[in-house]
C-alpha cells in the first residue's frame, strides 16, 4: 500500500524523523487556515501518489494569504499524471542549503535491505543511476544485523554528504531504518532530505510504501487505508477480499492468477480491445468468489463484454460454473460473459454450464478465441 506523502510524514514523525510542520487542506479555506497556523512562508503541495510533482506544478511556494489562495485553487484540481489532486498539504517552507536522497527497500537476490544515500538529490534517483552512478553510495543490509550508528556513519562520509550533515543524517538514517523495518514498509524514501542553511537536516519529501504482508500486526494503518482509493470499483473490490484494479476500457475481465489475468489483458489488447479492470479470483476461487467478481464487474458502466478466463488448478472449473450461475441468479449482469474454461474438471464444468448458454451466456474452447468474441460482443 503506497501513502500520501502527508502519511509518510505522519509515519517518519513516529520513527522520530524530523519533518516540517504543516497539516491537510482539502479547500482553498482549509489551506488558508493551516497556513495561518503554521506561519508564513509556506509551501503548498499536492497530495496524489505519483511522483514528479514539483514538475507538474503540483509544488507552490506562498509568501502571504493572497499567494497561498492563488496556489491552493490552482492545485486542488489539477490532473497530475492521471491523478487529480483532491488534498493538499501545506507545511512551513525551509530554507535550502543542499538537497539529498536516501532510502531503504529491499534487495531480494541478497536476500538483504538496500540503502541508497546520494548527495545528489532532489531530481529522480533513476536519473542520478543513469548519469552519475558513482554519485550513489548502495549499503547492503544484513537484516539480521540491522544498521548501527557506526556504519551510518561510515556510509554518510562515503556518500560525501556535506561535514556539518553527516552526524545529523546517520542518526536519521538509524531511524528511517527503523521505520522501515520496524514499521515493516517495502519502501521508505527521502528526496530530498535536505540540509538547511541554519545547519539543520530534515526530510522535505516522503515516499512510503507499506509490505501488506504485515498489516496484522498493524491496526494503525487502517487510517491509511480508509484514503488509499477513491475509485468506488476498487473500494467494492477491497471490501468483498478481491485482488482488483480498475482500468479504462470495455471488457471485464476475470482470470484465476495474477499471471493469468495479466495475459488475458495481453491477449485482449492484441485482438484490438481494452480491459476494464485486472482481477484475479486466485488460486481455489469458488462460487462467493466468482459471485463476487461478477458483481463488481458489473457495478462498471462502461463494460460492455465480460471474459472469464479460468485455467483449473487448485480452482476447480465446476466450482467456477456453480459460481457464475449463483451470480446470475442474485444479480442481473448487464454486460454478455464469455468463458473460457479449462483445467481441473473443466469437462463437468461446461457441463453444469451448457444447459444455461444462450447469446448472453458464451463458451469459447480457446483464450484466443474467447478474446475475439469478447471484444466483438464489446464494440456491439
Ligand atoms: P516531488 O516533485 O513529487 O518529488 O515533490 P517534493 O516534495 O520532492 O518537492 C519538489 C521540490 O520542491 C523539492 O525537490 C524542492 O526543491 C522543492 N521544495 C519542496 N519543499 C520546499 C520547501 O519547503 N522550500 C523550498 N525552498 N523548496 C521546496
Ligand atoms: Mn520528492
Amino acid at each position: 500500500m503506497d501513502l500520501f506523502e502527508y502519511q509518510g510524514k505522519q509515519y517518519f514523525s513516529r520513527f522520530g524523523i524530523a519533518v516540517s510542520p504543516g497539516d491537510i487542506a482539502d479547500t482553498v479555506e482549509e489551506a488558508v487556515a493551516v497556513a495561518e497556523r503554521v506561519g508564513y512562508p509556506v509551501v503548498v503541495k499536492a497530495q496524489v501518489k505519483v511522483g514528479g510533482r514539483g514538475k507538474a506544478g503540483g509544488v507552490k511556494l506562498a509568501n502571504d494569504v493572497d499567494e497561498v489562495r492563488r496556489h491552493a485553487g490552482d492545485i486542488l484540481g489539477l490532473d497530475i499524471k492521471g491523478h487529480v489532486v483532491r488534498r493538499l498539504w501545506i507545511e512551513r517552507s525551509s530554507d535550502i542549503a543542499k538537497e539529498y536522497y536516501a532510502s531503504f527497500t529491499l534487495d531480494r537476490p541478497h536476500k538483504s535491505h538496500l540503502g541508497m544515500l546520494s548527495a545528489q538529490g532532489g531530481v529522480e534517483i533513476e536519473v542520478v543511476a543513469e548519469e552519475n552512478p558513482e554519485a550513489i553510495a548502495f549499503l547492503s543490509i544484513d537484516p539480521v544485523h540491522g544498521l548501527d550508528l557506526a556504519t551510518a556513519r561510515r556510509w554518510v562520509h562515503e556518500a560525501e554528504l556535506d561535514e556539518v550533515a553527516r552526524e545529523q543524517a546517520a542518526e536519521l538514517l538509524v531511524k528511517l531504518y527503523d521505520c522501515y523495518t520496524t514499521g515493516d514498509c517495502d519502501l521508505a524514501e527521502i528526496n530530498p532530505l535536505i540540509l538547511t542553511p541554519e545547519g539543520q537536516v530534515h526530510a522535505l519529501d516522503a515516499k512510503v510504501t507499506l509490505d501488506e504482508n504485515a498489516s496484522f500486526r498493524h491496526p494503525e494503518w487502517e487510517e491509511f487505508r480508509a484514503t488509499e482509493t477513491d475509485d468506488p470499483r476498487e473500494k467494492m473490490a477491497k471490501e468483498k477480499g478481491l485482488n482488483y484494479i480498475g482500468l479504462d476500457g470495455s471488457i471485464g475481465i476475470i482470470a484465476n492468477g495474477a499471471g493469468l489475468a495479466m495475459s488475458t489483458l495481453d491477449v485482449v489488447n492484441q485482438v484490438g480491445g481494452s480491459a476494464a479492470n485486472f482481477l484475479d479470483i486466485g488460486g481455489g476461487a469458488n462460487a462467493d468468489v466468482m459471485a463476487a467478481a461478477l458483481e463488481v464487474i458489473n457495478s462498471d458502466p462502461k463494460v460492455t463484454a465480460i471474459f472469464v478466463n479460468i485455467f483449473g488448478g487448485i480452482t476447480r472449473v465446476d466450482e467456477v460454473a456453480k459460481g457464475v450461475l449463483e451470480a446470475l441468479s442474485r444479480v442481473s449482469i448487464a454486460a454478455p460473459i464469455v468463458l473460457r474454461l479449462d483445467g481441473t474438471n473443466a469437462v463437468e464444468g461446461r457441463a453444469i454450464l451448457a444447459p444455461h448458454l444462450n447469446d448472453r451466456l458464451i463458451t469459447e474452447p480457446t483464450m484466443l478465441d474467447a478474446a475475439r468474441r469478447a471484444v466483438s460482443l464489446a464494440n456491439a
